[in-house]
């Protein structure tokens, strides 16, 4: 029998934030990812209507491709409407959740008096718990269909999620990175795997002139800076966009000053950070140096430089520099073009696609339909629209 495949984008379509995705394959029903954000929640009014469900507890699987909360922020409660359902990460990713949840979750489940705090916590730990941990290249076998994690780069844990049928072969990239970096490598897929049909987080599919800030480039740069203000006398203070991020930076730092690029001299990280790395360390993901400490309460970021960070913000402006950093750890847009051509699948199903600031939102797919070689058809996923692919 020809497999049946549904597809139906409940968050995280052509926006970034709440990336929640139905997939009917037959009778089985899955969610690929559940994310939220500040203002963004799944619809998932979109699939409990006919021809879908009549409830969430018709839910089979759910695969998680990774640990930012716009890729996870609705577990706790779909965990809970779910009740059929088996949930799938890999460990890292699993423990990154459980650090997410455990040190912020209560608070971003709106937990007002200690009570509401107890119940939130009852409902994170059942949650957590409920997620079974799969390696990478370790097919999952279901009925129907088999599942496997492949390494996305992107952060740690990150999967892509490849779902085989007898006839289908269907891929969701997750957020992913075609260049590694100081913690993760770039994306990794077995030679020869084939694809009908790519499910794409394409960040920068509509952003043709964007030239992402390049991961390695803006951390060399970043450590010549940290040098030369270092030799000055100076400390220097980073604050970063993201936890992931921080995490990426302080990597880079330790192997600069384990190859004596950088002087080595005490590095001072915030809770959140400290926590996270200690977490990771158990589960052999070695990022922390007998020179890190722990920085001053729950302010983010990293000190570099000084005994005492606190005195950081009474010296003198000439004695402390303070310096933002950022970067992609996302394709560029020419990456995107180059993981479709790689692959030539069927069908590409860009979501969790920037916003079309450059009033280019078809070039991606006009560009490759002027190429020869590409086979591709392309659908940009509109919130609630069905598409059987
Ligand atoms: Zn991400």
């Amino acid at each position: 029998m020809k497999t049946r495949v549904r597809f139906v984008a409940l968050g995280g379509g052509q926006e970034v934030g709440a990336s929640c995705y139905f997939l009917q394959i037959n009778e089985w029903n899955i969610l690929l990812d559940c994310g939220k954000a500040p203002h963004l929640a799944p619809q998932f009014s979109f699939i409990l209507r006919p021809p879908f469900l009549e409830s969430l507890r018709q839910i089979n699987h759910i695969f998680i491709s990774h640990s930012h909360y716009d890729h996870v922020g609705e577990l706790v409660y779909l965990a809970s409407a779910c009740t059929q359902g088996s949930i799938y990460a890999t460990p890292i990713t699993k423990a990154l959740i459980a650090y997410l949840f455990w040190d912020m979750g209560a608070t971003y489940l709106g937990a007002k008096t200690s009570r509401q705090q107890e119940y939130e916590e009852i409902r994170i730990k059942t949650a957590i718990s409920s997620i079974i941990a799969e390696g990478y290249c370790r097919p999952i076998p279901l009925p129907g269909y088999t599942v496997t994690f492949y390494e996305a780069g992107h952060i740690p844990g990150a999967a892509m999620v490849h779902i085989k049928t007898p006839d289908r072969s269907i891929l969701y990239t997750g957020d992913f990175s075609c260049q590694p970096s100081a913690l993760t490598p770039s994306y990794i897929l077995p030679h020869g795997l084939q694809f009908d049909t790519i499910i794409m987080c394409g960040l920068h599919a509509k952003h043709p002139s964007h030239t992402a800030a390049r991961i390695n480039r803006q951390t060399r740069l970043l450590m010549k800076s940290i040098h030369k203000k270092l030799e000055a006398g100076y400390s220097v203070y980073l604050e970063t966009a993201q936890l992931t991020k921080a995490w990426e930076v302080l990597q880079v730092i330790n192997d600069a000053m384990e190859k004596n690029s950088l002087p080595t001299v005490p590095v001072y990280i915030d809770r959140y950070l400290l926590s996270l790395a200690e977490n990771m360390e158990r589960m052999n993901v070695r990022v922390l140096k007998p020179w890190n400490h722990a920085g001053p309460g729950t302010v983010p970021g990293l000190w570099i430089g000084r005994k005492d960070p606190k005195a950081f913000y009474t010296l003198p402006n000439m004695q402390g520099y303070t310096k933002k950093v950022d970067f992609s750890l996302h394709p560029t847009y020419r990456e995107l073009k180059h993981f479709i051509l790689t692959y030539n699948p069927k069908t590409v199903i860009l979501v969790h696609t920037g916003d079309d600031v450059e009033g280019a939102a078809n070039c991606l797919e006009a560009e490759l339909m002027a190429c020869a070689a590409c086979r591709s058809q392309f659908i940009y996923a509109e919130h609630g629209e069905i598409y059987t692919i």
